[in-house]
């Protein structure tokens, strides 16, 4: 735990002392779970999102993207189910005073019982050797299957009793598992409440005719109540898809893992319609394709599972996350929901507007099902930072930091070092920099012995840099150093733009999907 700890701070420092996350607010002490990003944190999140539009909208015909406002007509939350469901259920502790969202609390007890059953795994694994069988160990080994059983066991009740609003039995279930408050060691709790999420606003000047408006808690209405203009316009059959990406805004009760958990945040979800009847197997199909888009980039397929859904939310017939192992463990990183015709019926119902898809084939008239797929770019960020930033002890005993981000998602992509501020070089540096620059996002740095730019360049996930010295006044080469690899290459100036362009290209990362 206090190893995962550390780690974890050290990716908050890093985000901070590297110019890629700052707390909002900052000089005035900040601001709860708010966050802006900096000159590197911004590049990085822009090429998370267009690695994700590419993949989504440019790489398939039938997606289309759209950008709705964030502030939309009241009723479509009523619609949605989001004024009378969208909460989370609040217990406090009366000695500490501190706020927990019920559920965390038990989620957290479970995981408390997988690390059990993790250290298990590599006690007989160390024990067993070669011969070692995981698979037959997890599911023969008494004490691995206990606490899988309670854990399930534990997830059930408190699904069930979460869908029947039955928060008696949630207070009940945290005093039978004698869950303490991590701040005051004390069962001291309050009952379980329901909290709403949503962060109301006004909308006009005069306080009679201001109307209570809401700041969107997801993007996906803003697809909802457009899905007849898209299709129409676009000429959409069905299956067909609509993305967007955006900001959505939460007032969630426990936000304190950094970026994880913020109460402005950013969605990147799509839409996708599809015929009554055929959803399970679309569901399916996008649980395989969202896996694989994670695993396009490199990060370690042990590093990812699927959390399939005891609880369903209100509007869902199938439900999984994909989770990631963060620094404080596996948590859901993108929902994949199986949402039925739940929302475009709702507001067909609220707008009495006719909301029904004409499908040319059937000759048939009816509301689509919906699957969707919804990430949390924000939390897509903390995935890759953390999994990047690392810590190497090298050859010759010195250690160094690098941020080993897959190069399609780098903010920079190479650093253009002259060797020494004279001779010349400084200019032929420029110069590759007014050339690469029309291409991608790089860098230019003069300041220091060339190790020490290396450092800098490491430690803020650069996957190249390109070293000007003498020999290149003589053959017009330079040399490239590979941030992972540490190897230095000599290529020539002008193949540099097409040996970058290799390395970093969308085609080279999805092709891998
Ligand atoms: P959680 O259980 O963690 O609160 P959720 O199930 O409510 O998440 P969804 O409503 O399914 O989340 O939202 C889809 C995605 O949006 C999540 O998988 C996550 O990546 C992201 N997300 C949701 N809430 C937040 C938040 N407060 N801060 C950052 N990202 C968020």
């Amino acid at each position: 735990m206090a190893k995962q700890e550390d780690q974890f701070k050290k990716v908050v420092s890093h985000a901070k002392e590297y110019g890629f996350v700052f707390q909002s607010s900052e000089i005035y002490d900040g601001l709860g779970a708010v966050y802006d990003y900096a000159q590197n944190g911004v590049e990085l999140k822009k090429n998370i999102r267009e690695y994700w539009w590419k993949a989504m909208v440019q790489l398939n015909e039938n997606i289309v993207g759209i950008d709705s406002a964030i502030f939309m007509h009241p009723t479509v939350w009523k619609a949605s189910g989001h004024v009378d469901a969208f909460n989370d259920p609040l217990i406090d502790n009366k000695d500490s005073k501190k706020r927990y969202r019920a559920d965390v609390l038990i989620e957290d007890y479970v995981a408390k019982l997988d690390a059990k059953i993790e250290k298990e795994v590599k006690k007989a694994a160390k024990r067993f050797g070669d011969s070692f069988n995981k698979n037959e160990f997890i599911t023969t080994n008494a004490r691995v299957i206990s606490y899988k059983e309670k854990g399930e066991a534990i997830l059930k009740r408190m699904g069930k009793s979460l869908e029947n609003e039955d928060l008696a039995d949630v207070k009940a279930l945290i005093e039978e598992l004698e869950i303490v408050c991590p701040v005051s060691g004390s069962k001291n709790w309050t009952d379980v409440k329901q909290f709403n999420l949503m962060f109301g606003t006004k909308l006009g000047a005069s306080a009679d005719s201001a109307m209570d408006l809401y700041l969107r808690p997801e993007t996906a209405q803003g697809i909802f109540v457009n899905f007849l203009n898209v299709q129409k316009t676009g000429r959409m059959k069905i299956p067909f898809g609509i993305a967007q990406t955006g900001k959505a805004f939460r007032n969630e009760i426990v936000a304190r893992q950094f970026i994880f958990r913020m109460r402005e945040f950013e969605q990147m979800e799509m839409q996708f319609f599809v015929r009554p009847g055929t959803q399970k197997e679309w569901y399916e199909k996008w649980k395989e394709t969202r896996l694989k888009w994670h695993l396009s980039l490199g990060m370690g397929e042990e590093n990812y599972r699927f959390h399939n859904h005891d609880k369903l939310a209100h509007y869902a017939d199938a439900a999984a996350d994909i989770e990631f192992k963060f620094p404080f463990g596996f948590k859901e990183l993108e929902g994949i929901h199986s949402r039925t015709d739940f929302d475009l019926s709702s507001h067909e119902k609220f707008s009495g507007k006719k909301i029904k898809y004409f499908d040319t084939e059937l000759n048939e008239h009816y509301t689509p099902y919906v699957v969707e797929t919804s990430i949390g770019l924000d939390r897509m960020f903390l995935a890759v930072f953390s999994n990047a930033l690392q810590e190497e002890t090298l050859e010759n005993g010195t250690t160094r930091t690098v941020l080993k981000l897959p190069s399609v998602l780098a903010p920079v992509k190479a650093a253009i070092l002259p060797l020494v501020k004279k001779d010349g070089l400084p200019e032929i540096a420029k110069n590759i920099v007014s050339n690469l620059k029309w291409e991608f996002n790089v860098a230019y740095d003069e300041k220091d012995a060339v190790g020490r730019r290396y450092r800098r360049q490491d430690a803020v996930g650069t996957p190249f840099c390109i070293t000007v010295d003498h020999d290149t006044l003589k053959d017009n080469t330079v040399t490239i150093r590979y941030r992972d690899s540490m190897e230095q290459k000599r290529v020539k100036i002008e193949e540099l733009q097409s040996v970058i362009k290799k390395e970093i290209s969308h085609k080279k990362w999805l092709m891998r999907m």
